[in-house]
Order: structure tokens, then sequence, then C-alpha cells
């Protein structure tokens, strides 16, 4: 009922020859079986757009703005996203939070604004390594949720990709079991169940933290896990290929 999606999160890394190197090895080995979406550093979404053409592998920005136009140095709106072909926007990744002081408003504000643009919202949440020991996880994704569910309503989550990252397993090797996934994951349906079960049932959860091939499988085998967002592992060729495979 939800196919399986795995996104490569490319943050600040690559260059031209090393992103085509990629992108032509992923072509290449990627065996079909899953929806796959690139995130690139903005300034490469033409080389995307023009690599990806004729294929089924989408693309999309690791950050836009919600207003339309403006005085807002630096920053992208979406109607720029879509003009180059984008379909996905990584809203709320906890390097944003964290390193550029993201709120929940403005990240409910970002989601709202790329639903009215026609593209795909891929809202991260998760909890830090004290509030997961705080034992305060539910609570911390509750809010992230919540704040976009009061800015959007349940309706849009049909279009909203949730990705679900435990900060603590962001970057650091250390991926959260199956098991301790699962557990938020299905908490996350359950949230989206009580407003809505139809919507619940059709939105996809990703896990992201330290997803690497050998741990794929058993992650994407959980049954509220529907894919996975990757950092590290996706700019390594094989590793990502591997993992996009490993859906099924
Ligand atoms: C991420 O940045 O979204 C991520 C999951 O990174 P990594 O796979 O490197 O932990």
């Amino acid at each position: 009922m939800r196919r399986t999606l795995v996104a490569a999160n490319w943050k600040m890394n690559g260059n031209k020859a090393s992103n085509e190197a990629l992108l032509e090895a992923f072509k290449k080995g990627f065996d079909g079986s899953a929806d796959t979406a690139v995130f690139p550093p903005a300034l490469y979404i033409s080389q995307l757009a023009e690599s990806l053409k004729g294929t089924d592998i989408a693309y999309g920005v690791q950050n836009a703005y919600f207003e339309e136009k403006g005085a807002y140095t630096g920053e992208l709106a979406l109607s720029m996203v879509k003009e180059f072909g984008c379909q996905y926007v990584l809203i709320g990744h906890s390097e944003r939070r964290e390193i550029f002081g993201e709120t929940d408003e403005q990240i409910a504000a970002k989601v709202e604004a790329t639903l009215a643009a026609d593209l795909i919202p891929m809202l991260c949440v998760g909890e830090t390594l004290e509030e997961r020991e705080a034992g305060i996880t539910e609570k911390v994704v509750k809010t992230q949720i919540d704040a976009v569910l009061k800015k959007v309503g349940i309706a849009a989550f049909e279009k909203i990709v949730i990705a679900y990252e435990p900060v603590w397993a962001i970057g650091t090797g250390k991926t959260a079991s199956p098991e301790q996934a699962q557990e938020v994951h299905a908490f996350i349906r359950q949230l989206l169940a009580a407003e809505e079960a139809d919507v619940s049932q059709r939105t996809r959860i990703l896990y992201g933290g330290s997803v690497k091939a050998a741990s794929a499988e058993a992650l994407f085998g959980q049954p509220d896990i529907d894919g996975g967002l990757v950092g590290g592992a996706s700019l390594i060729a094989d590793e990502f290929v591997a993992i996009c495979n490993a859906a099924q």
C-alpha cells in the first residue's frame, strides 16, 4: 500500500565531477524497486535535472523559504524550486533546526508553502540524545508534528513524507535498532490516526540516521518504516544503490 521511498541527502558535499560519477553509478545499479529522490546542494539542481532526465529518479532541495519573493538574501523561493523540476523539499532537518535555528513555526510555514507550490514536503522530526535519555522522545516528536498539523491539517499529510531522524543517530554511525525505530514510527502513525485513520495509513514515514546497506533491509522490513533518508552512505555509490535495492 505504501511504496518504499529512499532519499539521498548530500548535504554540503560534492562537485560537478563527483556528482556525475555518483549519478551514473546510481542510474546503472538502481533496480527500480523503490521510489527514490536525491537532495543535492541547490546549485547543482540543473545538473541533476539534465542527468536524471527520462529516469524515475526524483530530486529536490534541502531547504527553501516560505515567502513568495523579496528581500530574503540567500533564500530560495518555492516557485524557483518548482521551475527547475524538483518534486521534493526537505524541511526541518535537524541541522537546519540546530545550526540555523529554525523553529517549529517556521518549519510549519515551509510545509504549508511547499504544499501550495504543489511540491512534496519531506518533514524531518526527531529527538536529541538528551531528550531520549530524559524519556521525552514521544513528547518531542509530538510537538514537532503538532506544529505542522495545526498549520496544514491532517488531510495534507497524504502528501507529506515524514522522516523520523533521531539526532543522536545522524552522522554518528549509531543506527537506531529496527525495534527502536519501529516504536517511534508506530507512535507517529498513531498520532496521525488519532486525527484520521485513512490518512495515517497512507503517509510514508522514513527512517534516517546512519542507514547503511547492512542495516537497510531490517529497517525497511518493519511494518511502519516506509523507507529511508540517507546522508553519509548516499555519497558512496555502491552503498546507496544497495540501500535502494534493499526495498521490497
Ligand atoms: C541525514 O542527514 O538526514 C542523515 C540521516 O545522515 P546520516 O545517514 O549520515 O546519518
